[in-house]
C-alpha cells in the first residue's frame, strides 16, 4: 500500500462515454498530453490489406507497402473508423475479375475474399471518438489509497477494451462522488476541483 502524496484525476471523453481515473506525483495536465497521444496513436487496421500498424498523429495509417507497392490505404482511416476504402477496392477487384485470367486469377479471389472478411469485421466507433480532457482534480496526502478504493467501488464499469488501463464507462460526476465518497471514507475531507 502507497502512502505516497499526489493528484487524484478524473480525464473525461464525453464522446466516448468514457472517464479515465488515476492518480499521479506529477500535473495531471502532462499525463492528458500521453492519454490523448495514446488515443490517437492507437494501433488500427489498414482498409485495403489489412495489416495493423500504429496509427500517426492525425489518427491515420502510416505510408506502408503491399506487396513491394504503395498500398492505398496509407494516409486513410483505419478499418475500425471507416470502411469506405475497403469497399471501394472490393469494387474494383470485382471488376478486375472479369478480365483476368490464369494464374493471377487466384491470387484476385484471395484478395476478395480477404477485403470481404475486413468489411464484415465490426467498428470499433467508441474506442477513437474524441478526445480526452482533465474533468476533475484533487490532491491528496493518500491519494494510492482514495484511486484503490475508487476503483473497487466503480469495478463494474471498468472497460477493458481500452487501449490504456483505469478507464469506466460510468459518467464524471458518478466519478466525482466516488472520489469524494472514498477520501471521506478514509477519513479526510475532500476540496474536490472541477474543471
Ligand atoms: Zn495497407
Amino acid at each position: 500500500m502507497f502512502h505516497l502524496r499526489g493528484t487524484v484525476y478524473i480525464l473525461e471523453n464525453s464522446e466516448a462515454k468514457r472517464v479515465k481515473i488515476g492518480v499521479t506525483i506529477n500535473n495531471p495536465s502532462e499525463r492528458l498530453i500521453d492519454i490523448n497521444r495514446i488515443w490517437l496513436g492507437t494501433i488500427g487496421r489498414c482498409q485495403v490489406c489489412g495489416n495493423r500498424r500504429l496509427l500517426d498523429f492525425n489518427g491515420l495509417m502510416p505510408k506502408h507497402v503491399l506487396s513491394g507497392k504503395h498500398c492505398s490505404g496509407s494516409h486513410a482511416l483505419p478499418l475500425e473508423r471507416d470502411k469506405s476504402l475497403a469497399i471501394e477496392e472490393l469494387k474494383r477487384l470485382r471488376d478486375e475479375l472479369e478480365c483476368i485470367q490464369g494464374k493471377s486469377k487466384g491470387s484476385a479471389v484471395k484478395r476478395i475474399k480477404s477485403l470481404e472478411k475486413l468489411i464484415d469485421e465490426p467498428q470499433d466507433v467508441q474506442r477513437f471518438t474524441g478526445s480526452w480532457s482533465l474533468r476533475a482534480s484533487l490532491k491528496s496526502e493518500i491519494a494510492y489509497q482514495v484511486e484503490e478504493l475508487v476503483h473497487e467501488t466503480l469495478h463494474m464499469y471498468l472497460d477493458r477494451s481500452a487501449p490504456f488501463g483505469e478507464v469506466f464507462s460510468c459518467s464524471a460526476e458518478e466519478a466525482v462522488v466516488a472520489i469524494e465518497n472514498a477520501h471521506s471514507k478514509l477519513g479526510l475531507t475532500s476540496q474536490i476541483a472541477q474543471s
